[in-house]
């Protein structure tokens, strides 16, 4: 049954720029230079970060805009490029892709109508970085924090604990809870990590439950080393590139490491990701959250999708991020919730990174799932403009995850639609912490 969404206010579409590089069965975004240079391209462009009056509309038929060729794209949106919006816009849904989008006074005939009544509509987003299988809480922990103790990569151990204790039934039960929050909040897409587990059947049993709640499933046996292993930390990625990799391959799609001091230095590092590819994992790394180490260094060398964190960087980092596939994903709910020094996300996209927002949901770090919150952040105090913001929390997602089906609302792409009770996506950071979620679609079926 098709779905007309008609009468929205503002329609962000993050139409892909060169539908050349897309996989059209959305499997996965075809790796090479071409959707790099997109990505790249979008990040830097001025149109994107002024603003201003708009740029020509897209040639007909360029990207898949049906009946959008005609009129000039809206005030204040970029215009072609990655960020993409129009005014006065209507969307139809068939069979769970986007069909159509377009003026709505050209929109087709379809079986229901929904009146967004002047709403704005944007692709559901895409969190590329969360930790979901876990036991237990650490509100203690934040308060003495906020109250002046340092954060410290050690503290991850406390959930190890109350993890290995639970039964597979409370994982799976917290996971579903924050799979739904998340969902609520308009996250149609989600990443989930393992990492609470650090034995093999307790790392192999938390990527197997979070494969039973998404495909992007991640392996990160190399969280920190468990206090028994502390005498023989070498010992220990060993076992995560042995025995442990073994039992976690079957169920996960990536593999990651904590890259930092008091977790895992640059060799060890290195042995994880080769192990993890050479099982046929791809890489991701936890890189430069607290000191400017080797991690995002590394995560270039290796051509992994994603460097995360980037909150300490090096002028030869960002550099190599500028001038690599690998996404700078940035996580701004975690120096909120450490009290940390926010990394300046205009530097990253100045230098032409490419650069994505995830919330990195967990217990210790950041336990927020909003991505509207990450929005607000990025824009005050990582000095992204609304428009890269939100950009960076729907396609950048997508593309640190290799997704080519998701983040953006051109033709064909899955029905994931976002609905916000405001007239343009800036009120995600000009009304910070109000409820503006009107409406999520996943796959074309509304899901609230
Ligand atoms: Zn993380």
């Amino acid at each position: 049954m098709s779905v007309l969404i008609t009468n929205i206010g503002e329609l962000v579409t993050n139409q892909p720029e060169r539908d050349a590089d897309l996989d059209p069965g959305g499997a996965g975004l075809v790796a090479g230079r071409g959707a790099a240079d997109a990505a790249r391209e979008v990040a830097g462009r001025p149109a994107a970060r002024d603003a201003g009056p708009a740029g020509p509309a897209r040639p007909a038929g360029s990207a898949g805009l049906a009946g959008s060729a005609g009129p000039a794209a809206p005030a204040g949106s970029a215009g072609p490029g990655p960020f993409a919006a129009m005014a006065g816009a209507a969307l139809v849904i068939d069979e769970g892709r986007v069909a159509w989008t377009g003026p709505a006074s050209r929109a087709p005939a379809a079986d229901q109508m929904v009146d967004a009544d002047g709403r704005t509509v944007l692709p559901g987003f895409v969190d590329s970085h969360a930790h979901l299988v876990f036991a237990g809480e650490r509100g203690a922990e934040f308060a003495a924090r906020m109250a002046g103790q340092p954060y410290r990569a050690g503290g991850i151990r406390s959930t190890v604990a109350a993890t290995r204790n639970a039964t597979d039934d409370q994982l799976r039960a917290n996971l579903r809870r924050l799979a739904a929050e998340m969902l609520a909040q308009g996250i149609t897409t989600f990443e989930c990590k393992s990492g609470y587990g650090l034995t093999v059947t307790d790392e192999a049993r938390s990527v197997s439950i979070a494969a039973e709640f998404t495909p992007e499933v991640t392996y990160l046996g190399a969280h920190v080393v468990p206090p028994e292993f502390e005498p023989n930390p070498g010992g220990y990625v060993d076992l995560v590139c042995g025995e442990m990799l073994d039992a976690c391959a079957p169920h996960a799609q990536w593999v990651d490491v904590f890259c930092e001091q008091g977790a895992f230095g640059r060799d060890e590092a290195a042995a994880v990701l080769a192990a993890g590819q050479a099982a046929g994992l791809r890489p991701r790394v936890h890189a430069n959250q607290l000191t400017a180490g080797p991690g995002v260094q590394l995560a270039v060398e290796v051509g992994a999708a994603s460097a995360d964190h980037c909150s300490n960087l090096t002028d030869a980092d960002v550099d190599a991020l500028a001038c690599s596939d690998t996404v700078a994903t940035l996580l701004p709910g975690v120096e909120f919730s450490t009290r940390h020094p926010y990394p300046d996300g205009r530097r990253l996209l100045d230098a032409g990174a490419t650069v994505a927002l995830a919330t990195d949901c967990n217990p210790g770090s950041c336990f927020s799932s909003s991505m509207p919150l990450c929005i607000a952040l990025a824009v005050r105090e990582m000095h992204l403009t609304t428009q890269q913001a939100v950009w960076a929390a729907t396609a950048g997602g997508a593309r640190a995850l290799r997704r080519a089906d998701v983040g953006h609302l051109g033709t064909g792409a899955r029905a994931d639609l976002v609905m916000i009770d405001a007239p343009s996506h800036a009120y995600f950071a000009y009304r910070p912490g109000v409820p503006l979620i009107a409406g999520v679609w996943r796959a074309g079926e509304r899901v609230a």
